[in-house]
Formats: structure tokens, C-alpha cells, sequence
């Protein structure tokens, strides 16, 4: 079998200049932004990418970034360990039926010397991932908002892996008239559970097994709200004993109305189970619908 060439753009400008030439020539275009060291759960953002971008009958532009974003980390953060394979990403892209990529050739080609504008979505960057990673949805939003504007596409594709990411993104393209279409995808999981994450590579075998106390704690949470229990603190509460118990080191565990992110008292259709914890020190988060 032949994997099919993808085309890489290194300099921001010449990407914008080619997309915004697709554009104004009519084309469709559906944008997945990533950091890389792709894996199943950001192949099928690209493979909906290339279905939404062909939407219409004629053949549309299916186009991801690659770029591991400095300003979303914290000092103290892995950004000098993330992961990288562009290789890799390129082949899983082709696969994947993507056409274009943008892989910056380094963080100043996206945030040069002198850069100081950043964008800032207020509420639904608090609480949560917000409140142990102070700085982090600002350095999201205004990359993200980078992208938009460097590719001008019709539809942009998240997972809901990260669900306050979403959110934020979700207010700011409506907050900011961005006039593009912001597309949540289901999170994709392992066979045992454990959802997909670039960072699944720090952990060592006895991590793994840690880390799927995130996804079995979700999954208990739904069983038992399915079956009637509604309280958030119970329901809470069992989800902290089965990580801590596991031998992670929880963050936190809320359960949250699914579009504005409050906390709720009772779980009801529309609420949403979120969790992050540490296993060793690699930070993970998880998140499932309750019924
Ligand atoms: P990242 O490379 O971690 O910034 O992720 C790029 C995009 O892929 C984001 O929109 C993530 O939410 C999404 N993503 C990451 N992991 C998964 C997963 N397991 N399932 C679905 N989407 C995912």
C-alpha cells in the first residue's frame, strides 16, 4: 500500500497565504489543531476532518497543525519532555486522508519576540483544569485563536477528551464572532478503558494500571447515576476512593452542567463527570456523560 503524500508547511505566513487562497477560491476547509504524537483519538478528529471537509459533494481541504504550544505550559510543567514523532504524525495524517499540515518550525515562528496579545476567556477557563493550571487556557485560547486566523476554515474539530478546552474554545469563537463552526468528537479509549492521550507514553506499567482507576471511577459513577443515584457528593466520593485507592494523587472530581461548566448538586441528563490526577507525575484527565 502507498501512503498517500501530505503536504508540510513550516512558515506561518506561506500556510495562511495558501489556505486563504483555498478559501477565496471556494474550497471547504476543516482545521484539527493537535501538539502532536498523534494516536487513535486524534485520527478520528482528522478522518471527520476530511468527511467534513468534502461535505457538499466537492472535494475540500482537510488540514491539521502540529505544534507543541509553549505559552499553554506551566513552568513547571513537562513542555521539554512532551512527546514529539513528526514522522510518525505525517504518516498517521496521510492515513487519515489529511491534505496539509502546519508544523512550525519552532515556538518563535508562532509567538515571535515582542508578542503580547492574548486572549482570555474569562468563566469557563476557572475552576477545574483552570484552577491547577493557572495560564493555561489563556496560552489555549490564544493559540488556538492564531490557528483560526492563520486558516480561516469553515469547521475547526475537538475532542471532548478535553472538555473545559472545548468550552473555551466553544466561547470564544462565539464570544469573538470567529464564524467558524467548532466540532466536539467523543473521546476515544484503549480496549480497557483508559482514554487515548499523547501522554499515556510517560507511563510505565505499574502507572497504566493506576491510570485506568480515572476511567473505571467514570464508568462506576455512570452505572450508579444510571441506577439512581444522583447526589454529585456521593457520586464524588466513590470516584476519589477508587483513584486514591488505585494510588493516584487526585486533583479533582466535579460533576458539571455540560455547557456552562457549574458545578451541580444532583446529576441529571446534561451533566457531565470530569476528573484529573497524577499518577507519578504525569497529570491525566477523563470525562463522561451521566445519564
Ligand atoms: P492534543 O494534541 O493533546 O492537544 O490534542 C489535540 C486534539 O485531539 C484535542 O482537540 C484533543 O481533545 C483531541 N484528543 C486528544 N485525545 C483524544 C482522545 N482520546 N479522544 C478524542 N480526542 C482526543
Amino acid at each position: 500500500m502507498t501512503t498517500p503524500e501530505v503536504e508540510v508547511i513550516r512558515d506561518p505566513a506561506a500556510w495562511q497565504a495558501r489556505c486563504r487562497a483555498d478559501r477565496d477560491a471556494g474550497v471547504r476547509i476543516a482545521l484539527v489543531p493537535t501538539m502532536g504524537y498523534l494516536h487513535e483519538g486524534h485520527a478520528s478528529l482528522l478522518r471527520e476532518a476530511r468527511r467534513r471537509a468534502d461535505e457538499g459533494g466537492r472535494r475540500g481541504l482537510a488540514v491539521a497543525s502540529i505544534f507543541v504550544n509553549p505559552t499553554q505550559f506551566g513552568p513547571s510543567e513537562d513542555l521539554s519532555r512532551y512527546p514529539r514523532d513528526l514522522e510518525g504524525d505525517l504518516a498517521t495524517c496521510a492515513a487519515a486522508g489529511v491534505d496539509r499540515v502546519l508544523a512550525p518550525a519552532d515556538p518563535a515562528a508562532m509567538f515571535a519576540p515582542g508578542h503580547q496579545t492574548w486572549v482570555t476567556v474569562e468563566r469557563a477557563s476557572e475552576g477545574l483544569c483552570g484552577a491547577s493550571r493557572p495560564g493555561h487556557f489563556r496560552g489555549v485560547a490564544t493559540v488556538v485563536a492564531k490557528l483560526l486566523n492563520l486558516t480561516r476554515p469553515h469547521v475547526a474539530l475537538f475532542g471532548e477528551k478535553d472538555f473545559q478546552q472545548l468550552a473555551v474554545i466553544r466561547t470564544m469563537a462565539r464570544d469573538l464572532d470567529l464564524g467558524v463552526e467548532i466540532a466536539g468528537m467523543p473521546i476515544v479509549r484503549d480496549a480497557d478503558g483508559l482514554a487515548l492521550s499523547s501522554r499515556n507514553a510517560y507511563l510505565s506499567a505499574a502507572d497504566r494500571a493506576r491510570a485506568l482507576s480515572l476511567s473505571r471511577a467514570l464508568l462506576e459513577a455512570q452505572g450508579a447515576a444510571a441506577s439512581g443515584e444522583r447526589d454529585a457528593d456521593v457520586l464524588r466520593r466513590r470516584a476519589r476512593a477508587r483513584i486514591e485507592g488505585a494510588g493516584a494523587r487526585l486533583d479533582y472530581v466535579e460533576i458539571v452542567d455540560a455547557t456552562t461548566l457549574a458545578p451541580v448538586a444532583r446529576a441529571a441528563p446534561g451533566s457531565r463527570m470530569l476528573v484529573a490526577a497524577f499518577v507519578g507525575t504525569t497529570r491525566l484527565i477523563d470525562n463522561v456523560a451521566l445519564p
